[in-house]
């Protein structure tokens, strides 16, 4: 890949070729340090379970057989890992087929204000004490209402992952040229030299502390290739201490894919 064809300095058909030649290279091995990058961050994430895991059974090994606290908490320790494993090892299938574009959209009309309801739903069951509230219109569109679930789910997930015990967090739904979501929240924020970058692939503000969360810093990059699969934006506002609002558009009508 090293090849280059030379450029000379005419402007006649052989130098155009060779300069499309060149810049296919370029993307090629941009692609494959893409690719690479992805595989080694993958596993570098896969790791930190898979030793956890180990460490329990070696625990168990020594002294699970006879002690029935150890035992328990050996289980309950590599179920939690494992479950992690799994919901990592999905977002990764899920990526990886996305970029090969072997993900199809089913699309179907649906009600956005209806489905937030039903996430919502699901997060105050997980999150206790959080407010969770829900304002706006009932929106229809047509999309996939799977994936969109999804999208709510992370954002919503987020809101609530990152926020105090009591935290608040709204939900809006409207529309004016497109249907949009909105979800706020009264949390910790997100420091403005790291916000470009927070829809990238493993990417997470804090290491440390979305390590306690559960975070893998994948679900605002699998939220954000939903969006635009649809032909929408996502975009976000955030000032640390205050709080965080990530907004999604979406076109109403589906002229897109
Ligand atoms: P993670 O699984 O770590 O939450 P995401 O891709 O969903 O990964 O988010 C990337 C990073 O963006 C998070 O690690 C966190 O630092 C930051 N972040 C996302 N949503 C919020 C929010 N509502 N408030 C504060 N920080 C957030």
């Amino acid at each position: 890949l090293n090849k280059r064809l030379k450029v000379y300095g005419e402007e006649d058909e052989l130098t155009r070729l060779a300069k499309t030649f060149n810049d296919m290279l370029d993307r090629l091995e941009e692609s494959f340090a893409r690719q690479n990058r992805f595989v080694s961050d993958a596993s570098h994430e896969l790791r930190t379970p898979i030793s956890v895991i180990k460490g329990y059974i070696d625990m168990l090994d020594r002294w699970g057989k006879d002690d029935r606290e150890v035992l328990e908490e050996g289980i309950k320790a590599i179920k939690k890992e494992t479950l992690e494993m799994e919901s990592l090892v999905e977002k990764l299938l899920f990526l990886a087929k996305g970029d090969d574009r072997s993900i199809k959209l089913e699309r179907e009309s649906f009600d956005l204000k209806e489905i937030a309801e039903e996430v919502v739903r699901e997060i105050k069951l997980i999150y206790e004490g959080k407010n969770v509230s829900l304002k706006g219109e009932n929106v229809r569109i047509n999309a996939d209402k799977k994936l969109i679930k999804e999208v709510l789910r992370i954002l919503l997930d987020n809101a609530a992952k990152y926020t105090s015990k009591n935290g608040n967090i709204e939900i809006e739904i409207g529309s004016g040229d497109e249907a949009y979501i909105k979800v706020k929240d009264d949390g910790i924020g997100i420091p403005e030299e790291d916000l470009p970058y927070i829809f990238e692939r493993f990417y997470r503000v804090d290491k440390a502390r979305s390590k306690d969360t559960g975070g893998t810093g994948l679900g605002l990059s699998i939220a954000k290739w939903i969006v635009e699969e649809h032909g929408g934006v996502i975009g976000v506002k955030s000032e640390v201490g205050k709080g965080t609002e990530f907004t999604v558009m979406l076109p109403l009508i589906n002229d897109s894919k």
